[in-house]
């Protein structure tokens, strides 16, 4: 699958040179390779080649991964789409990232399924930025109330917060967007001083994602090609 290792360089070129045009440290925005609907194997490729930040959206479908996949022990696995009450425990027991936290019900679930032997579950709130009602997230005036809710819960630790912008060319509304989010973050700090995480920017607003602060984008398409299964998001 040598496509896939050129698209990953592609990628890591692409991220060093937004970071580099942003005036940030080289390395301060994570690549998480979002791997719905494509197969253990091409994960597998990847992850020879040096990648370890992986995203799935399909509880079930990312679950069968992980026992196909035991072979590459050192994958972080990063749960972006939305989970069901019934699911949480296999995120609980299984993920190290949560992005798509958006209540206080869910995150007690996942603060009391997540085994005490594993390191805390990473978590971040997943906010509705472009007020669209058919997107996932809270709405950003729910934001303090939530995160004092989660952020004494036991075994969870909050990290910051997540988004999907509006599916747009227009940059201006993109930016106005991601700014956003970046000053939400400075309003999550009162009640979780460690937060350092914006996961934010997608294979076509990447670039802007990075010059207003993303420290994690999550790319799918630009790496492993486009999505053809029915139930592809
Ligand atoms: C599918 C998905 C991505 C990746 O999208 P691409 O446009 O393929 O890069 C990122 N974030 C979320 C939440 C997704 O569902």
């Amino acid at each position: 699958m040598p496509h896939l290792i050129a698209n990953l360089q592609a990628i890591r070129n692409q991220i060093a040179q937004a970071e580099a045009q942003a005036r940030r440290p080289a390395g301060s925005v994570q690549l998480i390779a979002v791997s719905k609907t494509f197969p253990a194997d091409n994960i597998r490729t990847l992850y020879q080649h040096g990648q370890r930040h992986f995203g799935e959206n399909y509880i079930q479908e990312w679950h069968d991964k992980t026992h196909q996949l035991a072979d590459c022990p050192h994958i972080i696995w990063h749960i972006i789409g939305n989970v069901q009450s019934n699911k949480s425990r296999l995120v609980a027991e299984h993920a190290h990232w949560l992005h798509t936290l958006n209540s206080e019900k869910l995150a007690r679930r996942l603060s009391n399924q997540r085994p005490a032997h594993l390191p805390d579950l990473q978590v971040l709130i997943e906010i509705n930025i472009s007020g669209d009602p058919a997107k996932h997230g809270i709405a950003p005036e729910e934001l303090p109330a939530l995160a004092q809710a989660i952020a004494p819960l036991p075994r969870l630790n909050l990290r910051g917060l997540m988004c999907v912008a509006s599916h747009t060319d227009n940059s201006d509304q993109l930016r106005q967007q991601f700014t956003q989010m970046h000053s939400l973050l400075a309003q999550l700090r009162p009640h979780a001083p460690q937060a350092d995480t914006l996961s934010m920017g997608m294979s076509s607003d990447m670039n802007l994602a990075i010059e207003c602060g993303a420290t994690m984008v999550r790319i799918g398409s630009a790496i492993f090609g486009k999505r053809d299964y029915p139930n592809a998001a």
